[in-house]
């Protein structure tokens, strides 16, 4: 996820310190690789970097975690050679990757400055998240505060008595005089805490080549549990942040299987090694993409509870892990580097997101970890049922819910389902829908793999991301026909997602069939559909009543003027509860207007409601009555297993 910018050098690539010794396990690895023949060959150019340039005195800064058990975290930065009359600190309020503006600075507290003889230094802010020092000449300024850390989640700073996760953005600040930078960060934790964070060490500090570097690599500290493996020679490792039940030995071989799916995309790999921090929590999830390391909440419980719920997690490293290609090196032009003081905007983050959610599914059925394709492929067909059925679907493109993706999706409210659409998941369908688009055009040739190599070649080795339009330039190039039509239909506006001109070449089409509706009484049309009454809405539980969450957009419960947050008690006298509203609408049938009792607030009241006839739907992508040799290949190419019609 991120955003965008002008053209600056990419974020550079954390490197490995030479000499390696704080980092033995890197080291002996590298050792290793050094031999191997042809190891130098095995990435592609290496980004643009800039080194540490000699005359910018890096800052200093030190994390100390004595206080962790009050989720708390206090941090002493230190600017040597200062010439101003003033210095002005500031904390980004976003972080990349996650595009919502979150204020780190509001968690900061009883920031303080000195000289170097430990002087008081007047400090006067200036905005939310700028504080500005009086130097009174002293070349040498310690700025100190301490942070509030107890939002847990994979872009917040999270401190108690057993661990603690630094998410950069809101621990360290700019330094106005020098934004380019190197920082040193040095953290002083409990004895039996360990440091784990994809910046090189030198002695006893992390550096970071620049601020930017610095917030791209998040600091994980605890008494951590580490797997360790290399792929194509380079270094990885899993940091097992909290109690987990997971076989050590069945995840080490499936988070390496995994990797080496997503780096077949690209053939290369962009770092000098990698560091997957999984987090187990109670409860939630999610992830967060960095240069070379990534971060993944994971729920304890639920990860061993099920086959699927296992899956999820291995599609989600999958995900971060592509990120470090997509995203954190070839990128929207917008994102890196970054203004961390507001919103960068971008219609490509559909690219970053999109794109990568279609990876992370198929590098998963790759590496053998769905049951069969058929469950992927109904998975994609539950997904393109999905996007047809949301109300916000006609009204918002993928290029609009990019660019107001900080005040959309990334806020999500109860009507979220009329006015949102998401990029994530309507992108990887059309990012498969392109995928299969090039390769029919190119008679399997080429495919949205390539667009991502040609995208690499032509921006990301530049150091440079690419501009808006670029994405169907590069897939135009690759498939050697103007894909205008295709982006118009699909990203800038809002045609229906019609795959079934793509999904031939591999031997499929998507079919809409009657649902069987189970035990349930319901009329049919004419064309066999079962007809299920419904209101239009979506409910929860709450406190044992039936809640409204939304209401969709031109529905019974739109037209009739229910609300979100009504509480459904009774259809037709009869009472509703949490999870049997369809029964009652089943048992009204389509005969004419319900009474619906309701509690707004303190009131009760009733409104009578026409429930709609739907069609109860079975979507699928299934396989062609008859397939020539080409598409059954052009299938096993894709899915990697064969095409029903020849299993
Ligand atoms: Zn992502």
């Amino acid at each position: 996820m991120s955003s965008r910018a002008p053209c600056r050098p990419a974020p550079r690539t954390p490197r490995v310190s030479a000499g390696g010794a704080h980092r033995p396990w890197i080291a002996g690895l590298l050792a290793l690789v050094a031999l191997l023949p042809g190891a130098a060959a095995r990435s592609a150019p290496p980004l643009p970097s800039t080194p540490m340039t000699p005359t910018t005195p890096a800052v200093r800064s030190i994390v100390r975690l004595h206080e962790t058990h009050a989720h708390r975290i206090h941090v002493e930065t230190t600017v040597e050679h200062v010439d101003g009359e003033t210095l002005d600190v500031s904390m980004p309020v976003w972080t990349p990757g996650s595009y919502l503006v979150r204020e780190y600075a509001r968690h900061v507290l009883d920031l303080a400055a000195r000289d170097a003889d430990g002087a008081p230094l007047p400090v006067t802010k200036l905005d939310k998240n700028t504080w500005r020092v009086t130097t009174r000449g002293s070349a040498t300024v310690t700025v100190s505060y301490a942070l509030h850390a107890n939002e847990r989640s994979v872009r917040t700073n999270h401190a108690d008595a057993d661990h603690a996760f630094l998410s950069p953005a809101g621990v360290f600040m700019r330094v106005s005089d020098r934004p380019d930078a190197p920082h040193r960060i040095t953290v002083e934790a409990p004895d039996e805490w360990e440091v784990f964070t994809s910046l090189p060490r030198d002695g006893q500090a992390f550096v970071a080549a620049d601020f930017d570097v610095l917030v791209d690599s998040p600091l994980e500290v605890g008494p951590h549990e580490v797997l360790a493996f290399e792929h194509d020679g380079v270094p990885h490792r899993i940091v097992l942040a909290g109690d987990n039940e997971l076989d050590r030995d069945v995840l080490l071989t499936d988070v390496t299987a995994i990797v080496a799916e997503v780096a077949s995309v690209f053939g290369h790999m962009p770092f000098e090694d990698y560091t997957f921090i999984l987090a187990f929590v109670d409860s939630g999830g999610g992830g967060l993409e960095h240069l070379a390391s990534s971060v993944c909440m994971i729920d304890r419980w639920a990860v061993t509870s099920s086959a699927d719920k296992y899956r999820n997690v291995l599609s989600l490293i999958a995900h971060e892990y592509f990120h470090a290609w997509n995203v954190k090196r070839f990128r929207p032009e917008a994102l890196g580097p970054f203004d961390y003081d507001r919103e960068v905007y971008t219609r490509d983050l559909w690219v970053a997101e999109g794109v990568t959610s279609y990876y992370d599914d198929l590098c998963t059925l790759r590496a053998g970890y769905y049951p069969d394709a058929k469950k992927y492929l109904e998975e994609r067909a539950n997904a393109f049922r999905k996007e047809a059925e949301r109300p916000a679907s006609q009204r918002m493109s993928m290029a609009q819910s990019s660019h107001d993706a900080w005040i959309k999706l990334y806020r999500p409210d109860e009507n979220s389902a009329n006015s949102t659409i998401s990029y994530y998941s309507k992108g990887a369908l059309v990012a498969m829908m392109l995928d299969l688009r090039i390769l029919r055009l190119t008679a399997g040739r080429a495919g949205l793999r390539d667009v991502l190599r040609l995208g690499w070649e032509t921006y990301t080795t530049q150091g440079i991301g690419f501009p808006e339009g670029a994405f169907q330039q590069l897939a135009s190039e690759v498939a050697g026909e103007d894909l205008a039509s295709f982006f118009d239909a699909y990203v800038r506006g809002t045609d229906p997602l019609a795959p079934d001109d793509d999904l031939r070449w591999v031997g499929l089409r998507l079919t809409v069939k009657p649902k069987a509706p189970g035990d349930r009484r319901l009329e049919e049309d004419a064309d066999g559909f079962p007809l299920e009454p419904r209101l239009g809405l979506d409910t929860s539980g709450a406190n044992g009543l039936c809640k409204i969450d939304a209401v969709l957009e031109g529905g019974p419960a739109w037209s009739a003027g229910l609300n979100p947050d009504d509480l459904l008690l009774a259809i037709d006298g009869m009472r509703v509860s949490p999870g049997d509203l369809r029964d009652r609408l089943d048992r009204a049938g389509g005969g004419g207007p319900v009474e619906v009792t309701f509690f707004r607030g303190q009131s009760l009241r009733r409104v009578l409601v026409e429930p709609e006839l739907r069609r109860l739907e079975d979507w699928s992508l299934e396989p062609l009555d008859e397939v020539t040799d080409e598409q059954a290949a052009a299938y096993e190419a894709w899915l990697g297993s064969k095409h029903p019609s020849r299993s």
